[in-house]
């Protein structure tokens, strides 16, 4: 994909999905041509006479022939999402009046677009900065209430508002060192290093912070890896059947949803969990046992909490203290459950009261809704905010992370006797990551490398 300005071009798209359940699609056209073409295959009015942000019934033909009776919304130039003349035509969802359309229109002179190129030229329109380009593709992907609200605060502007503020403060201090370039000479100081330091260390604090926001960001977009640990036969299959159909029963009460691509993974109160090697523990009676436990501590190290799952009528409490001392030096939050407590006696159950587990039944599907609550206890998301500004971007952290090794030379040339040309340097290096995550700053590649990675449409 080639990044440079091709706005003489109109691109078409379908712009929903591709599926076939709804009712209605929506081509997409953006560009100078986009009334112009679309009005050459329209009957019903003259489009190029009506005012931006309306909408209007009529019939698209090919020659005599209709194709489709359409709504078309106009939005002109450059209050658009993409800040050019753009059109959507909204038809019957038929992937053969679809083809038939998209087809006509690319005779009439639009080009097919390519995958993000709408959402591409509202960034190089100045609509979007990068970040909120991002924030769109995790927008469209977002699956639970925590994923949607970070990847809302960040399309807003949230993140952005705030990295333009440091860069303001950065960028005048910039200028201030580089004046003292010019009077190199006459040893003066414009920029008092008093600030300069009080400056890049309140950023520094900013930035830090941001960088250490990125691990709830990150579970908060993509889910907290859970694996379920324990010896066969203690019920982990059982539980986490009795935690997956529950779910779905949840889901299939949504009118009209099907869940057929999210097979493992569950709910709680808008933070999804997502259990990882469900194979694996559905199929451990299989697993010759030495490979089954080397592969469940390999799989132990991606979770980022484990539920472990213990027997009382197989497995001794010295036993049991010996596995967990074991969890406990993998260094990952864990849940204890004392599962088929069903056959347990109140005495009996007393003995276990060092563990400080949460007694269960899978099977009859008893205490359910205490381990859930100890789940949320254990990711500490309680005293997250959703709408605090949150880095949930690897990209955006590696940024940060490169400002801030730039801060540090920084601060260290304040306090030592290192020249304003270094300084002024370290500054400008400082300024240049951060302008990454925004946009700022860009290359190509980097370009190619987000938008090639949305679907056609977007
Ligand atoms: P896994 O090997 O850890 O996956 O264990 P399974 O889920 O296959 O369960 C092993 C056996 O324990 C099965 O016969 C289950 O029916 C039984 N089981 C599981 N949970 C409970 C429970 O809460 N109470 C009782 N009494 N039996 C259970």
């Amino acid at each position: 994909m080639s990044m440079e300005l091709t706005s003489q071009d109109t691109i078409v798209a379908l712009a929903t999905s591709s599926g076939t359940n709804g009712a209605i699609a929506v081509i997409r056209l953006s560009g100078p041509d986009a009334l112009r073409i679309t009005n050459e295959v329209f009957k019903g009015k003259d489009l190029a006479a009506q005012a931006s942000h309306t909408i209007h019934f009529g019939t698209v033909r090919d020659g005599a022939e209709i194709i489709d009776e359409v709504l078309v919304s106009l939005f002109k130039a450059p209050n658009s999402y993409t800040k050019e003349d753009v059109v959507e035509i909204s038809t019957h969802n038929s992937k053969y009046i679809i083809g038939r359309l998209i087809n006509l229109l690319i005779k009439r002179g639009a080009r097919a677009a390519r995958a993000g190129e709408f959402t591409l030229r509202a960034f190089l329109n100045g609509g979007l900065d990068l970040s909120q380009a991002e924030a769109v593709a995790d927008l469209i992907a977002s699956n639970s209430a925590a994923s949607h609200q970070v990847a809302m605060q960040q399309m807003r502007g949230g993140f952005s508002n705030q990295l333009r503020k440091l860069r303001e403060d950065l960028v005048h201090f910039a200028s201030l060192i580089e004046l003292e370039l010019d009077f190199a000479e006459e040893d003066v100081e414009f920029a008092n290093r008093e600030q300069l330091r009080s400056l890049v260390t309140n950023i520094h604090q900013v930035i830090s912070r941001l960088i250490d926001s990125f691990e709830q960001g990150n579970v908060l977009k993509n889910g907290v890896p859970v694996v379920i640990a324990g010896k066969p036969n203690v019920g982990k299959s059982t539980l986490l059947n009795a935690l997956l159909n529950e779910e779905r029963a949840i889901v299939s009460d949504i009118a009209g949803t099907t869940r057929d691509t999210i097979e493992d993974e569950i709910n709680i109160q808008g933070i999804t969990f997502r259990f990882i090697d469900t194979a694996g523990i559905r199929e451990t009676a299989d697993v010759i046992e030495a490979k089954g436990v080397e592969r469940t501590r390999e799989k132990m190290k991606q979770a980022r909490l484990i539920i472990y799952l213990l027997d009382p009528t197989q497995d001794t409490i010295e036993a049991v203290e010996q596995q967990l001392a074991e969890l406990r030096g993998l260094g990952i939050p864990f849940v204890t459950l004392v599962n088929k407590s069903d056959l347990l006696t109140e005495a009996e159950r007393m003995g276990y009261a060092n563990l400080q587990p949460v007694f269960i039944s899978a099977k009859s599907q008893i205490g359910i809704d205490d381990l859930k609550e100890e789940l949320l206890r254990q990711v500490n998301l309680a005293n997250v905010h959703t709408d605090d500004v949150m880095v949930t971007n690897i990209r955006h952290v590696e940024a940060l992370q490169k400002t801030l090794d730039a801060l540090d030379r920084v601060r260290y040339g304040i306090d030592n006797p290192v020249t304003s040309d270094f300084l002024a340097m370290d500054i400008r290096q400082a300024l240049h990551h951060l302008g990454e995550i925004t946009g700022a700053v860009t290359t190509d590649d980097l370009l190619e490398n987000i938008f090639s990675k949305f679907c056609i449409g977007k």
